[in-house]
């Protein structure tokens, strides 16, 4: 039986018609541009692409757009539930949820937590219950998987009373991929399930590595939010938080668009000055681009480091495993 998988994000949302008993992919896409006279609709498949536009469409409109396709291509009937992308869930939540409106309000109450994700988030959760009404929709947490680390790892030398008052610690994100492909590395390196030492790195636009002992997460790079850890696309990974308040002094402006230029402006993108996209900067850095070559090698330099980091909670190392679309390729 299929399940409908959807992402729903700020500005685009991307979803997935997949049989997970085979498991075979039937349609995949994405809605991108919403709110824009340029929103369009593209999906694939069995490789090949198609796309329409939907000017102007916002999230709900783009969504019904959506489930027209899936019941053009006889999609939309007999699904079993909607799976739904979730990025904060905080420390309420270890696993997949069953969406009840207790469910949802303490999605809502992540939201201080992950502000520009949860609420788009929430948005499609609330669409795809008016689309598919009395359906299963399920919560899947990028958090849930890291609930397993130890207050060792999760607890940030800072005033202990932010932990209890405001939520302050280590949360990790992209757990779904970590434990998914902690679990294939297990069968393809035919490692015992009870005793093993692995770790994940993610790497992507985003970019996290994850410890993983005998199935669970015990430590990661990411942290409150997915700013924290190794050098990313767009993202700085970890740098001395004084910076802030420095560069904000000295340029005039406020804190917070100093948070987003580390964010949105800076990895690959600000060292570089080309492009967050890894293709773009190996081929400039094989051209002689000195700052494209610099930005290649603190990525790996970071990344490297974060590795070797992460060996000291497994105390040993018997499989490193990449995934995400560089870690796949590059
Ligand atoms: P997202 O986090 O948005 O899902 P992906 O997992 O698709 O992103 O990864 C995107 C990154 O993968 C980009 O930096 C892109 O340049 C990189 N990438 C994709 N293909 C290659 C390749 N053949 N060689 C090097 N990097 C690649």
């Amino acid at each position: 039986m299929n399940v409908l998988v959807l992402n729903c994000g700020s500005s685009s949302a991307t979803f997935a018609v997949i049989d997970p008993a085979v498991p075979r992919e039937h349609v995949s896409g994405i809605a991108q541009r919403l709110g824009q006279p340029e929103a369009s609709l593209d999906w694939k498949i069995d490789g090949v692409k198609q796309s329409r536009t939907i000017a102007g469409a916002g999230h709900d409109a783009a969504l019904r757009e959506v489930v027209a396709l899936l019941r053009e291509l006889g999609l939309a009937d007999g699904l079993l539930g909607v799976g739904h992308r979730v990025v904060h869930g905080g420390a309420k939540f270890s696993g997949s949820m069953a969406i009840t409106p207790e469910v949802l309000a303490k999605v809502e109450e992540c939201i201080p937590l992950g502000p520009l994700h949860n609420p788009s988030n929430l948005l499609g959760i609330r669409i795809a219950q008016e689309l598919f009404p009395g359906k299963l929709q399920v919560a899947v947490f990028d958090t849930a998987f890291h609930q397993t680390m130890p207050p060792v790892a999760f607890t940030y030398p800072v005033p202990y009373e932010w932990l209890d008052a405001h939520g302050v610690r280590r949360y990790g994100f992209h757990g779904t991929s970590h434990r998914f492909v902690a679990r294939q590395a297990l069968s393809l390196a035919g490692l015992p399930e009870a005793d093993h030492a692995l770790v994940t790195a993610h790497l992507g636009n985003g970019c996290s590595c994850t410890a993983v002992r005998n199935g669970h997460s015990v430590d990661t790079t990411m942290g409150l939010t997915p700013l924290e850890g190794v050098m990313m696309g767009t993202r700085s990974g970890s740098v001395d938080p004084a910076i802030i308040g420095h560069v904000a002094g000295a340029l005039g402006q406020p804190e917070k668009k100093i948070l987003d230029a580390l964010n949105k402006q800076s990895g690959l993108l600000g060292v570089s000055g080309l492009s967050n996209d890894m293709r773009t900067v190996e081929e400039a850095a094989s051209n002689g681009h000195v700052r494209a070559r610099l930005a290649l090698d603190i990525f790996c330099y970071v990344l490297a480091k974060a590795i070797a980091a992460l060996v000291v909670p497994l105390g040993r190392l018997d499989a490193l495993v990449f995934t995400g679309g560089i870690g796949e390729n590059s």
